[in-house]
């Protein structure tokens, strides 16, 4: 428990009676720092994993990834060039000609859960691992990403004997090599959601990490080696946007799958048009939260804080716009600000962080610009006076009022910690600005009736809605977008029918 150090800004006599709201929900209370003190068991250089081992790059190169809490370097990465994705089809291909794609489910199933089994075992050092290379709080990683991770390989484990039951009344096969690239917001746990149905289903993989994040995917491949997987089943090339794009292209890959920004997605599939690979793409998103007037109102303004400063806002289904209801629009903004100014913005190892370091450098100028365009835009700007560690890349929580659907804040992605707020008058009203965007990943809506639920969940264009709750994933659920969002969905029963044929 940490405990409680010193009290700012009120004089002590004001808390010897009874604490006011204030002084609960202002933000008073200073927390000694309480870092996270496992060894994430790093090492000084990691080089590409193919066929099972860990091989040097074939250009020699090696390029630095950053802890953006405070700057250093935290570890040297191998950038892949097109050989060395060559070599990787190559060993993913004969693993899945002479070992993987051959072997039984009930078989398979038992490498996936000892994947699972392992993370597990060592998931504080991955956890501290992720929180070093991504700058979330430790408390994010620790809490949900490495135990989700962990249960995506247990779900899919489940599934690998049972795939007669994956289409009912046709029989599956695999479809060969994937080749997968995945952003930097969640590295273990895309990693996870892209591995895992990929494996249960018979297919090898060629995975490319992002290259701010590559370190927990190289860490894995340790795991992957004492499961004693056969070599090739699952490679991984390290390296930038070229790498990713020899990934995407390799003429060995029968499916690919591409988590990252709607730019990039499109990139892929123009290069891909006219070839007969698969495709499944997760995209960006721009979700509205919605919440109408018979809301429980202080559970509504946790889901909003949880939507959108989890994870620094470095999440594609971020609930970014706050669409409220008029009658009640003035109070929820004003609960809203009071809560903000009690999250605590720092070091993301200490397990008091709220939100922790922006990714990177590149994203806290994005970030920048886009709230300055948003206050040039007439916007109205609030951020609570926190103070914020003087080195690595962090940005305080933001919320924009006043805004309209005509402002650039409420239209792009912004995938910082940054809030835009709308009001509504009629659950029409709702409807018509929640789908007047280019995206259709998730929506949000709070409110006491089921049936405004079930009406709401119709109405929006988004590939999941969550109902008086936000941000909630279950590996047996599946998650994917409408229109510039992506397609395909990963999760559930359905994920799996794209990493597979019907035959
Ligand atoms: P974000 O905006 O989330 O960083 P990007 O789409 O830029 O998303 O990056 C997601 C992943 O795509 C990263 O692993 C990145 O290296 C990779 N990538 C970038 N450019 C390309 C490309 N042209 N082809 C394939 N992958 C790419």
């Amino acid at each position: 428990m940490p405990t409680l150090t010193s009290i700012k800004k009120r004089p002590a006599s004001r808390h010897l009676g009874r604490p006011t709201p204030e002084l609960i929900f202002g933000d008073l209370w200073e927390f000694d720092p309480a870092p996270e003190t496992a060894d994430p068991r790093l090492k000084a250089r990691y080089d590409l994993f193919i066929g099972g081992k860990f091989v040097a790059p074939s250009s020699g190169k090696y390029f630095d990834s950053i802890n953006p809490a405070n700057e250093t370097k935290l570890a040297e990465i191998a950038h892949a060039n097109a050989a060395d994705v060559d070599a990787a089809y190559a060993a993913a291909k004969k693993a899945f000609d002479t070992t993987w794609g051959k072997m039984p489910g009930r078989e398979r199933a038992k490498y996936l859960y000892r994947l699972a089994r392992l993370l597990q075992d060592r998931a504080r050092e991955f956890a501290v691992a992720e929180t070093l290379d991504g700058g979330k709080p430790i408390k994010e990683s620790r809490d949900f990403d490495v135990p989700m991770a962990a249960a995506h390989f247990f779900y899919h484990a489940g599934w690998a004997d049972k795939l007669d039951y994956v289409a009912p009344g046709r029989s599956v096969a695999p479809l060969g090599v994937v080749g997968q690239v995945i952003p930097w917001n969640f590295p273990l746990l895309m990693l996870a959601w892209k591995i895992a149905p990929a494996l249960a289903m018979g297919n090898t993989v060629v995975l490319k990490p992002a290259e701010t994040t590559s370190v927990t995917a190289l860490k894995f491949a340790e795991l992957i080696q004492d499961a004693g997987l056969p070599p090739g089943v699952v490679n991984f090339v390290t390296g930038f946007g070229d790498t990713g794009a020899a990934v995407m292209g390799h003429p060995t890959a029968a499916k690919v799958a591409f988590t990252g920004s709607t730019e990039v997605g499109k990139i892929i599939m123009r290069s891909l048009a006219g070839t007969d690979k698969k495709m499944t793409m997760e995209l960006g998103g721009k979700a509205a939260n919605i919440v109408f007037d018979d809301a429980p109102i202080d559970q509504a303004v946790e889901g909003i804080i949880n939507g959108i400063f989890f994870n620094q806002g470095h999440v594609c289904c971020a609930g970014s716009r706050l669409l409220v209801h008029e009658p009640i629009a003035e109070r929820f903004l004003a609960k809203l600000k009071t809560r903000i100014k009690t999250l605590r913005v720092g070091d993301p190892i200490d397990k008091n962080t709220d939100i922790g370091a922006i990714n990177s450098k590149e994203q806290l100028a994005t970030i920048t610009r886009l709230v300055g365009v948003g206050v040039k835009e007439g916007a109205v700007m609030f951020q609570p006076a926190c103070k914020l560690p003087a080195k690595g890349y962090y940005f305080r929580p933001t919320v924009f009022s006043g805004v309209s659907m005509s402002h650039r804040v409420a239209r792009e992605e912004i995938f910082g910690p940054v809030l835009s707020v709308l009001t509504f008058r009629t659950l029409d009203e709702a409807v018509e600005k929640a789908n007047n965007t280019a995206y259709g990943l998730s929506a949000g809506v709070w409110t006491d009736k089921g049936s405004r639920i079930l009406k709401m969940s119709t109405e929006l264009k988004a590939g999941v809605v969550w109902a008086n709750t936000y941000n909630k994933f279950d590996p047996t659920s599946p998650f994917g977008g409408y229109k510039e969002s992506g397609f395909g969905r990963e999760g559930g029963r359905q994920g799996l029918l794209d990493y597979c044929k019907l035959v």
